[in-house]
């Protein structure tokens, strides 16, 4: 499958990676948003977190485990958490991401 996450979790294509475990990579976004800007991704391809159903909801548990890991070890203290669903939402990759946003004061709602 012509995956890029796919490529990335592989090493295939590199990525700054900053945490990588059996199951999943945590990666800094190539096109920063914030000053910490990362992306954790399963090394399984899932679509998206729509995709995300009881079978592969450990998984997603697990991806969370190191969102908080990886950003413990950024330094971030408050930071979010987001995940774009559909092509409206802002979603260009259909590999389940979660986006770590951090390092500035981010406004609520977002636009
Ligand atoms: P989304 O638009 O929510 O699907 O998120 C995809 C993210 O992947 C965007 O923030 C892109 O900047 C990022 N991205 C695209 N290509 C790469 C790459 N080669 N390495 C790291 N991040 C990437
Ligand atoms: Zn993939």
């Amino acid at each position: 499958m012509d995956c890029l996450f796919c490529a990335i979790a592989a090493g295939s294509i590199p990525a700054d990676k900053v945490y990588e475990d059996e199951l999943c990579c945590v990666f800094r976004d190539i096109d920063p948003k914030a000053p910490v800007h990362l992306l954790a991704i399963p090394r399984e391809h899932i679509a998206g977190a729509s995709a995300v159903d009881e079978k592969s909801a450990p998984l997603a548990g697990h991806l969370m485990a190191a969102v908080a890991k990886a950003a413990k070890n950024e330094g971030l203290t408050s930071y979010r958490v987001v995940s774009n669903c559909g092509p409206d939402a802002g979603q260009t990759v259909n590999h389940l991401h979660y986006h770590i946003l951090g390092g500035r004061e981010l406004s609520w709602p977002p636009g």
